[in-house]
């Protein structure tokens, strides 16, 4: 009788494990921050990198990589079972990162890149502060406006809030929502700005005490269509640490109601394109 009752209870606890991981692990992901830099392309092949998404459950990416050959290079893996949107990087070499804005020459990167006309955004850029007023930042602002194209911003507030003066209502994601900006600030920001999402990565403060920080908690609650989460390879090495991103994102989310983890993790990023999982 009691080998019965050790069996019972066995069969109980792997038909929970299996209830839990159909319930959560398996969430399929859209990973909305990602780089193909030149680098990593010397070391993974882009079928590798597909193979690697499936392997994962990535359904569906936002790709960028400095330069933007890389995202040429994925879009034409044309995997049937993943949608990639292109975003145009702003990059050539790394330490544009720190003086694009100011660039003519990126200036007229942008413009070339733009007549490919498959792009559906621009970034991830860097920006903070009065960077944000260059003529350049203006111009492509207003053209993301006009285009209805998305913003990938790595900002602080200031630059965000810059941002949306140039173009009242342009679509952004703010890169790891700000990175360290106060949780009250983002939901202030969030509440002012209805075209703003909040991206994930490199949010160590969304993990407290091995689950999800409550105030992420109520943030994802109040605003369940407005983060999507992303691995940010902007390192060759932030490669190998994918496997472990994901499974740190589907842990952090299965607290919450399935339909609420869903979304930020792949349906908001699919519907932000007007997309449908393929
Ligand atoms: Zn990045």
């Amino acid at each position: 009788m009691k080998t019965l009752h050790y069996l019972l209870f066995a069969v109980l606890v792997l038909q929970t494990r299996l209830a839990f991981s159909a319930s959560s692990e398996q969430i399929p992901l859209f990973d909305a921050h990602m780089h193909y830099n030149a680098e990593a392309r010397a070391t993974i092949s882009p079928p590798r990198v597909v193979a690697l998404w499936r392997e994962l459950g990535i359904r569906g990416v936002i790709a960028t990589s400095r330069p933007n050959q890389g995202t040429l290079d994925l879009i034409a893996q044309e995997p049937k079972d993943m949608r990639i949107v292109p975003f145009l990087r702003p990059y050539r070499v790394q330490p544009d990162r720190y003086d694009w804005f100011a660039s003519t020459a990126i200036e007229s990167l942008i413009e070339t890149e733009l007549t490919r006309g498959i792009y559906r955004g621009i970034g991830e850029f860097h920006l903070f502060g009065k960077d944000a007023e260059s003529p350049l930042v203006v111009k492509i602002a207003r053209l993301a406006k006009a285009r209805d194209l998305w913003l990938h911003a790595h900002s602080d507030e200031d630059a965000v809030e810059r941002l949306f003066k140039h173009a009242p209502g342009v679509k952004m994601i703010w890169a790891h929502t700000g990175m360290s900006t106060s949780l009250d600030k983002v939901e202030a920001l969030f509440d002012k700005y209805p075209t703003l999402v909040g991206e994930l990565s490199y949010r160590g403060d969304l993990e407290q005490d091995g689950q999800l920080n409550l105030r992420w908690r109520k943030l994802f609650l109040k605003y369940p269509d407005r983060f999507v989460v992303g691995t940010d390879t902007w390192v060759t090495p932030r490669w190998a640490e994918v496997p472990d991103i994901a499974a740190f994102y589907r842990r952090m989310l299965s607290s919450l109601p399935r339909e609420t983890a869903e979304k930020i993790a792949y349906r908001n990023g699919m519907a932000m394109f007007g997309l449908t999982p393929n």
